[in-house]
Parts: C-alpha cells; structure tokens; sequence
C-alpha cells in the first residue's frame, strides 16, 4: 500500500484563502476555540457557512450541492477545525448523512434532504451503537416491524452525539431474524427525532458538557418512504458510511488549538522543549498528508478504506499522545473554567475528553482489524 505525496493546488490554496477571510469576518472577536469536531453548535455560523458552498459540497448540484471534490472539503474542513470554529449543528449531515442518502436513498429522500442538509439547517445524529452493540455492531437488538405503511420500531440506542438539538438520526435496526448470518436483515432508517415514542435521556460528559444521549424507541413509526436503501441490506450500507467519516483532518486535528495555543502563547515552553514540540508538529504534518492522500484517492474513484482505518488509529493515537505530552510538561493544575488562559481550559477539556478520540467512529482495535484484513 503507498501513500502518494500530494501538493495543495492553486486553486485549492484559493479556497482556502477564502475559508479563512469568510472565519475572519464570521466568528465573534471572543469566539472560544472548541477541540476539533466537538465544537459548539451554531446554526447561524451553519447557515452562513453554507450560503459560500462549503456545507454539502461535495453533493451534486442538482441536489442543492456544488459538484466539489473530496480536497476540496479537506481543505474547508482543516481551516475550519484549525480556527475551533462552531461546526456541530451541520457536522454529521455534512460528514456522512448527505453521501450516504445520495448513494443508498431514494429519489424521494435525496430531493428532500439534500438541499436542507447543503443549506446547511438539516442536521443528523447517527444511531449506530446500543447497550450490548458498540464495535460488535451486527449485535443490534433495535428492531422494526411491519405496520401499516410502514415499520414500528422499537429498542434503545446509545452515545447518540447531537440526539437532543439534531432533527433526525438514522437507525441501524433489525427489521428479520436471520438465524445464520448476523449480517443479513439489518436495515437503516431516519427516524424523526421528534416522533412520538422517542425519549432522549442526557449522559454527560467527563468534562460536564451535554454531547451525547441514550434513545429510546417506544412504538415508533417510521413510514416506508423513510427506509434508506434496501430493507434487509443495512449492514454494507452502514460499513459503507462508516467509511465517510474515517479518514478526515477531524481525526488528527482534536488537538491542534491546544498546540496552536502553547505555540502563541507558551514561549518559554516551547523553547524549553522544542524538540517534543518538533516532533509533534512533524507528525501532525505527515498525518496531514496522509489524510490529504486518502482526499486526492476518493477524487481518483478509489475506494481506500484501509488507509483511511491507518488514518484514523495513527491520528487518533496521536492526538492522545499529544495531550499526554503537554500534561507531562505542564506542571500545575488546570481547569475547563479558566477564563483567562484558553491554552490551560483546553488542555483541562482534552484530558478529560481524550479517552474518547480513539472510541468514536470505532475502536482503533477494530481499525488495526480493518487495515489488517484489508493489507493480508
Ligand atoms: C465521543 C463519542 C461519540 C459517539 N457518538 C456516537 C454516535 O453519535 N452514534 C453512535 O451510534 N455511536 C456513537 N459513539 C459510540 C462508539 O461508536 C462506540 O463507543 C464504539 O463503537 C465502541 O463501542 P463500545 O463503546 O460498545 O465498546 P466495546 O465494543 O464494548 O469495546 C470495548 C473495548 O473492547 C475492545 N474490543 C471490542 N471488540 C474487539 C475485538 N473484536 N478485538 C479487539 N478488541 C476489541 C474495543 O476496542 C474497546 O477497547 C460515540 C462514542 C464516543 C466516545
């Protein structure tokens, strides 16, 4: 497997001039940077972003989109994380929901929510994981019977990141039994997230913020123009979407404000240790072209689901490895309140909320068995 070296084009390095004027002039002049994709949800920011063609951009044209490659959006996505900017409330349907209904929807569904999802006021949350069923996914116990019209649904889902401001999520449900093959009869559906029969209950985060919720389903109806892709084919759709959200700037780039602010504002630090800084700039680089790679590689055609597995370990790995070497370097306390030094409330939230960079989107166990499987 090779990664090929890849340059910023002229035209890309335009866009991203641009990207970064549209942050000069965007974010509120106390905008307090967020750590990569858990930034704060903003709908105006949302809004104003997409009316400038960088939210669905990769979407046709004809579906409210703007026909614009994979590098393309990593570079809008890399300005934008590196500012902290607010990108949660359009986050998941850009990532991963609008691909994922251009390629597995119906007519129907891509014509009623691609253009809400590139105006950017369509979001989505992901209904993946459930008690007993993290990265044994085919284990899901929610499940989908035939009503009139449509399924009723019952079971309960967990880690829903965005579940309580987010419209819809799309569930992965059992809609037959299939006594052989775990992987047959699964099917995906979006759920309205205010339907009736749904109660979303907060789990709070380490660091005390509301990310993610337990979803219950009680008897909710899902009519039949809601089913995404083929009912029982869910499984290749799901392991295709996970793919979408693997391999982008999102998984190395946690932590670059917590460097950009030791770097700006820790001089004495950074002097001190300029090796340990050296070597975490050197490796942000290389992720960052490896990433870039796996961008140019999706605008080749290709389909590189195990440099995106590597991607994601290697960068989520790093971005732990980087918060433990500023809390060894770091010698005094530092609190998620700490109003007036941004590099120490940062590095507080990123020890709390570290754990979880190599848990979300799967497991980095699980992405060693992808790369694996894929390398033998
Ligand atoms: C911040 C955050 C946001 C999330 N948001 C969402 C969301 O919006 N929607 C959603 O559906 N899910 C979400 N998740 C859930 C996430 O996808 C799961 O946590 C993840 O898939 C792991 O599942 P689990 O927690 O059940 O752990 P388990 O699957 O129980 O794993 C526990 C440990 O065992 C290891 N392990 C398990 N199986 C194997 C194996 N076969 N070989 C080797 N090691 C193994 C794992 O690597 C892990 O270290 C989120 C998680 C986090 C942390």
């Amino acid at each position: 497997m090779i990664f090929t070296p890849n340059a910023i084009r002229a035209d890309e390095d335009r866009l991203r001039r641009e990207v970064r004027e549209f942050l000069k002039s965007e974010l509120p002049a106390d905008h307090s940077p967020g750590l990569g994709m858990s930034a704060d949800h903003d709908p105006a920011f949302s809004a104003a972003l997409a009316a400038r063609g960088w939210v669905g951009m990769a979407l046709p044209s004809r579906y409210g989109g703007h026909d614009r490659g994979a590098v393309d959006r990593f570079v809008v996505v890399e300005e934008l994380l590196s500012a902290g900017a607010p990108i949660g409330a359009h986050w998941i349907a850009d990532r991963q929901t609008g691909p994922l209904i251009l390629r597995f929807g119906t007519e129907d569904q891509r014509q009623r929510f691609l253009p809400e999802i590139a105006a950017g006021k369509c979001w989505f949350s992901i209904g993946m994981s459930e008690p007993d069923a993290g990265s044994d996914l085919a284990a899901v116990r929610t499940r989908a019977e035939r009503g009139d019209g449509g399924w009723i649904v019952n079971g309960t889902k967990v880690w829903t990141s965005g579940a309580h401001i987010n419209h819809y999520f799309i569930i992965l449900c059992r809609t037959s039994a299939s006594e052989d093959d775990r992987h047959h009869g699964l099917s995906q559906m979006i759920v309205d997230l205010g339907s009736s029969g749904i109660t979303i209950n907060p789990i709070p985060f380490l660091d005390g913020s509301h990310h993610f919720n337990e979803v219950v389903l009680e008897d909710v109806f899902v009519p039949d123009e809601l089913v995404v892709g083929e009912v029982g084919h869910g499984w290749t759709q799901v392991t295709s979407e996970l793919a979408y959200e693997r391999a982008g700037p999102d998984r190395y780039m946690s932590v670059f404000q917590l460097l950009q602010q030791a770097l700006s504002h820790r001089p004495e630090l950074v002097a001190e240790h300029a090796a340990a800084f050296g070597r975490l700039v050197a490796r942000m680089a290389t992720l960052r072209q490896a990433s870039l790679g796996v961008a140019v590689a999706i605008d080749d055609g290709e389909a590189p689901a195990v440099q995106a597995a590597m991607v994601k370990d290697l960068g989520t790995t790093f971005e732990q490895e980087t918060v433990a070497v500023l809390r060894d370097l770091i010698d005094e306390p530092v609190s998620v309140d700490d109003h007036r030094d941004l590099f120490a409330s940062l590095l507080a939230r990123a020890t709390l909320t570290a754990p979880s960079f190599t848990l979300r989107g799967g497991t980095n166990e699980i992405l060693r068995s992808v790369a694996f499987k894929g390398l033998k």
